[in-house]
């Protein structure tokens, strides 16, 4: 606090942050990567970092995608977290187990003219034959018989084909939050946590005290936010609030753009789910690969560090948009819509619960499935990371980074250039994506 004749005046921040995810602290990191001097406040409802959906993802990692700004945003944050595990001796549990999507004949003719172009654009891909797939997937059923009522009624197809992705994988959200928390405290930032922000301030700039401004004939401007415990004034209001967006947005009148889908995992064990993890061929690891089945891209992840299988869907049609505090997983998802294709697939599973389930949510961008980042009268709101925060949280930090500094360009990790006006509203262009298996 610094005192003017007589009266208080709180400090004022460059930069308040709204939320410590992934997003949040990256935002913040490349910031102050930047800004060396900048005074950054990270402000966390939660008692500590990465609490929120960050917490609750697969995290799972991939580069193989159609669109130039999926491939951009994913394939640079994917070779900035190889930097920090290799070049700066931080491990953050980055494994190359790779993607493995399960095709059908249909779907596999289907994609194979994209797998080309995927190619073409310098993703590493490598397509298993049927017979190659049956020798490594021990005790997988890859083959669906027509006698078989339960399987013709979920209308399973046999499996004749893989596509594995190589420079896919799973990394440990909890290390990366680790490492942005660490690095940003070095660099100087304050991080409130367990103070949550209850409104965001917007002023008149100038400010003429008069009842009720901002008046519409004022300029009114976001000079920072009222939390829980303070008023923090700042030059740049940031939201990284993952779904809780619309919360402070929609008071503004300001549209995040996302709609909130709940979305859960559940976590298998047991001694053929761990002969199925310890699947040997795809990788050096010896793990089986993160695996989608069909027809409806149940994934499957390798979890070593606790010697299960995690698994979970992407639910769209009959799954509402609804937003919780904290969501729960329901068994009944799991017992009807995952058990009986994985089990038909995998007998590994038959008679295999959950021991462990928890909920979370995607904030989506329902146009394209890609973060928004845009400034709005002295707030950049970072937001629509849409189920792939984790793979794209560098560069996402690097272009809000660059959005801040007034900065058309953001250059990504390896030294790639992006428009910032590529992920706003109204200046939008992001190519749709076509690898939706
Ligand atoms: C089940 C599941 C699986 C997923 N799998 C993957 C995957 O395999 N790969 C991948 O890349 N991504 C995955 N994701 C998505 C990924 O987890 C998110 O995209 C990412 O975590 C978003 O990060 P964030 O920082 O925007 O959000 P969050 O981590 O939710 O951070 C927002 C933070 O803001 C804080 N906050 C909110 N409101 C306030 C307030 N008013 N005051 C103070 N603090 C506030 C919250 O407490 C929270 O900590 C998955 C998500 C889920 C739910």
């Amino acid at each position: 606090l610094t005192r003017a004749s007589g009266t208080v005046t709180k400090e004022k921040y460059d930069v308040v942050i709204v939320g410590a995810g992934v997003i949040g602290l990256s935002c913040a990191y490349h910031i102050l990567s930047q800004e060396p001097s900048a005074r950054v406040l990270v402000v966390e409802k939660a008692l500590s970092a990465g609490q929120g959906d960050t917490a609750k993802s697969a995290a799972a990692f991939r580069n193989v995608f159609t669109s130039e700004v999926n491939r951009l945003l994913a394939d640079t944050s994917v070779d900035f977290y190889s930097h920090i595990q290799n070049d700066l001796n931080f491990p953050l549990n980055q494994e190359f187990v790779g993607y493995l999507w399960l095709l059908t004949s249909e779907m596999f003719e289907h994609v194979s003219p994209i797998i080309e172009r995927i190619r073409k654009s310098g993703v590493a891909l490598k397509i298993w034959e049927k017979e190659e797939l049956t020798k490594i997937l021990q005790g997988a059923r890859l083959d669906v018989s027509h006698q078989d009522e339960e399987a013709k009624m979920m209308k399973l197809e046999t499996i004749t084909h893989a596509l594995q992705g190589i420079k896919c994988g799973t990394i440990g959200p909890e290390k990366l939050v680790e490492f942005f928390e660490g690095e940003i405290k070095k660099m100087g930032a304050e991080i409130h946590y367990g103070e949550r922000v209850n409104s965001i301030i917007v002023e008149p700039t100038p400010k003429l005290n008069l009842a009720r401004e901002p008046l519409v004939w004022q300029r009114a401007m976001i000079a920072g936010v009222k939390t829980s415990r303070d008023e923090i004034r700042a030059e740049c209001t940031i939201t990284a609030a993952g779904g809780w967006t619309p919360i402070l947005l929609d008071p503004l009148g300001i549209d995040s753009h996302i709609r909130t889908k709940k979305r859960q995992v559940f976590t298998l064990r047991g001694p053929k789910v761990s002969a199925l993890l310890h699947t040997k061929g795809f990788n050096e690891l010896g793990v089986l690969p993160l695996t989608l089945v069909p027809p409806c891209g149940i994934f499957m992840k390798p979890s070593r560090a606790d010697n299960s299988i995690w698994t979970g869907v992407s639910d769209y049609i009959g799954r509402a948009f609804t937003f919780e505090e904290d969501p729960a997983a329901e068994d009944d998802f799991y017992t009807y819509n995952i058990y009986p294709v994985i089990s038909h697939y995998f007998p590994h599973f038959v008679d295999v619960r959950p021991f462990n389930k928890w909920a979370g949510h995607y904030d989506i961008n329902t146009v394209d499935a890609n973060p928004y980042i845009f400034e709005h009268t002295g707030l950049i709101v970072v937001v629509g990371a849409s189920g792939s925060g984790i793979m794209k949280a560098d560069a996402i930090g690097r272009i809000a980074a660059a959005a801040h500094a007034k900065k058309d360009i953001a250059t990504l990790y390896g030294g790639k250039h992006f428009k910032v006006s590529r992920l706003g509203v109204e200046t939008r262009n992001v190519e749709p994506e076509e690898f939706v298996i």
